[in-house]
């Protein structure tokens, strides 16, 4: 799994959390909620490798990666934005990532042009963008880019994916689709998921373990009926709008 331990962030003078641990069980969709600025993208950036830590450690299956840089780390994160390159087609953006590892690494190592051809195809029906390969960004629905974002990141074989409130641009129709979308994908691809969101619907759909932080603190974690059942404190109860 992946895991904060005894991870201190500060940003100057604010200190974001201290002394925190955190735990992601592989193959679970872990889903790290809480109110607007109380560290949950810190932590994901921290485990990611986009941001160091000034204290603790962060582990990859009980391995030490504290140091190891965001690419070595075998983790994809999925962006609000998607990140798309407009000026290339849906194929072009899915092979990216791969093409670029096929063209750097040694003779054999990378995945060959079969290769690459057979996991774009795979990841763009299960994500249902079949006929939509030679299309750009610009031609697509928004629901389409985010898929074609998916699929990106699918493509790459991640260990774990790593997601920061990907949905909060689309309108509520659409959230709703993604949100099962990605259960759907979770239950076919096993990989770990570690997903932030602020909001508590979201959070309590798709997860299979649920972590309430608040104030850079893990207030509850554990299975989202049990949060939502025995909430530990008014905090939790309010913010995951337990029955009274
Ligand atoms: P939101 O739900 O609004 O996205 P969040 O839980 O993701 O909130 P973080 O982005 O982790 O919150 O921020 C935690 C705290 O750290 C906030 O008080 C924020 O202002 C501060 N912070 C985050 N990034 C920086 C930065 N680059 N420089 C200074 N302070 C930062
Ligand atoms: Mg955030």
């Amino acid at each position: 799994g992946l895991a904060l331990r005894s991870a201190t962030k500060r940003y100057g003078a604010e200190t974001v959390f201290t002394d925190l641990d955190l735990t992601v069980d592989n193959g679970s969709f872990t889903v790290l909620v809480g109110p607007s600025g109380c560290g949950k993208s810190t932590c994901l950036r921290a485990l990611a490798g986009l941001e160091a830590l000034d204290a603790g450690q962060v582990l990859i299956d009980g391995v030490d990666v504290t140091r190891l840089p965001a690419r070595a780390r075998g983790l994809s994160m999925v962006f609000q934005d998607f990140a798309l390159y407009p000026h290339m087609t849906v194929e072009q953006n899915v092979t990216f990532a791969l093409r670029l590892q096929a063209r750097h690494s040694r003779r054999g190592a990378g995945p060959d042009r079969a290769e690459i051809r057979r996991r774009c195809a795979e990841a763009l029906t299960l994500l249902e963008l079949d006929g939509l390969e030679q299309r750009r960004p610009a031609e697509l629905s928004g629901g389409q880019r985010q898929r074609t974002a998916l699929a990106r990141a699918i493509v790459r074989r991640p260990r774990a994916f790593l997601m920061d409130e990907p949905l909060s641009n689309l309108d509520a129709q659409l959230r709703g689709q993604t949100r099962t979308q990605l259960a759907r994908l979770h239950r076919r691809l096993g990989t770990t998921f570690l997903y932030v969101t602020h909001d508590q619907v979201e959070a309590m759909s798709m997860a299979t373990r649920l972590v309430v932080l608040n104030r850079g603190e893990i207030v509850q974690a554990g299975a989202p009926e049990d949060v939502y059942e025995r909430p530990v404190d008014t905090f939790v109860a309010r913010f995951i709008g337990s029955p009274p």
